[in-house]
This record gives structure tokens, sequence and C-alpha cells, in this order.
């Protein structure tokens, strides 16, 4: 059974950034959603049940049809959040050195990275998300996914995942994106997102 992941911090730590009631609607209420809509999906599939959910997003012509849709969208629900909620921390923090020499390397600056990402974010119709990848030549790159799509279906590794569904944001910030997102990048974990570059924090299931 695929299960909530335990939260590193508190449902008020983000605040006045990120309002409490959200952080909690959003992992108990949405995040749960997902999660018990995913098993469902999976229930009497017990082979599928016991693998990690990117190995299904990866090759979902190894699902059923019947609940491969089902799979795609709460599993990849499940697994944005996953990474969505590892890679957020109340601890200030900066990226370090390799990650910026990374980031300078693929997009000349430190500052033009982070106007193409909030660029791609605010960009985004409807429900989805923007990520920072690694793709298959080991370059990031900045991507956007519709609802609950996620770049390993791309073969990309997502680094840095933001989620701009409104129920991300909505109470605090109604209409206001950009607000939203300019308060979330100073809450980004960036050791995270430097150690899921080297391939050593995957954001997967804590029993998988
Ligand atoms: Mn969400």
């Amino acid at each position: 059974m695929h299960q909530l992941p335990n939260l590193p911090y508190g449902f008020a730590d983000f605040e006045p950034k990120i309002d409490a009631q959200t952080m909690e609607l959003h992992y108990s209420k949405h995040h749960q959603g997902y999660v018990s809509k995913l098993n469902e999906a999976l229930a009497g599939h017990s082979a599928l049940l016991d693998l990690p959910i990117e190995d299904l997003l990866k090759d979902l012509s190894m699902v059923p049809e019947e609940i491969r849709t089902a799979v795609s969208n709460f599993g990849g629900g499940h697994y944005n959040h996953t990474l969505f909620w590892a890679n957020l921390t109340p601890e200030e923090n900066q990226p370090d050195s390799a990650l910026r020499e990374l980031i300078d390397l693929n997009f000349g600056s430190w500052d033009k990275f982070q106007e193409e990402f909030l660029k791609a974010a605010n960009g985004v119709f409807g429900s989805g998300w923007v990520w920072l990848v690694k793709d298959e030549a080991n370059k990031v790159r900045v991507i956007t996914t519709k609802n609950q799509d996620n770049p390993i279906s791309e073969n990309h590794t997502p680094l840095l995942g933001i989620d701009v569904w409104e129920h991300a944001y909505y109470l605090n910030y109604q209409n206001r994106r950009a607000d939203y997102l300019a308060a979330i990048w100073s809450l980004i974990n960036w050791s995270v997102v430097e150690k899921r570059f080297y391939g050593k924090e995957s954001g997967r299931d804590s029993e998988d």
C-alpha cells in the first residue's frame, strides 16, 4: 500500500508565505486523496501494488488499460507531491557552488534560470507543475507538465517540482499565482535539488 510521506516540518512552518490551512488541506486532503485513490485502483493488482510508484509511471504499458488513467493521475499526484514536500524547507538556505555552476552552465546565470522557471510556472494554463529536470544527456532544463503528469514519463529526472494547481495557493493568494511563486521560491531546499541531480535522493515512498 502506498502512504503519505512524513513531512520534515509542521503545517505552520511556512507562515506567512504559505498559510497553515493551505498546507494542512494540501497534505491531508489533496495528497491523501491521491494516495487513497491510487490504492483503490491498484487493489486486486498485488504485483503492481508492491512496485514503487515511479516504476509504474515510467512504463505505464505494464499497467492494465482499465486502471491506467487512474494510476497516471493518482499515482502521478502521489509522486509529484512527495517530491514537492521534500524540495521545500522553512530553513533559509542557498544553492551551493556546484549547483550554481551547473545552473550557470545551462542557463547562463542564476537570474536567468529563476526568470525562466518563474515565467514557465506563471505560463501554465490550468492545473499543472513546473520542473527543473535533468535530461538523458545530463543537461538541466525547465519544463512544465499538465495535471499530475510527471517528467519521469519522458525519461527526465525531476530535480525540483513546484505545484501550480490553484489548491496550492488559492486560500492565501486567490488568483495571484505570481505572488505565490515569489514566496515559494524562497522556500526551496536547494540541497535536495542538488542531491537529486547526483542521484542521492529519489523522492520515493518511505516504505519502498
Ligand atoms: Mn497539489
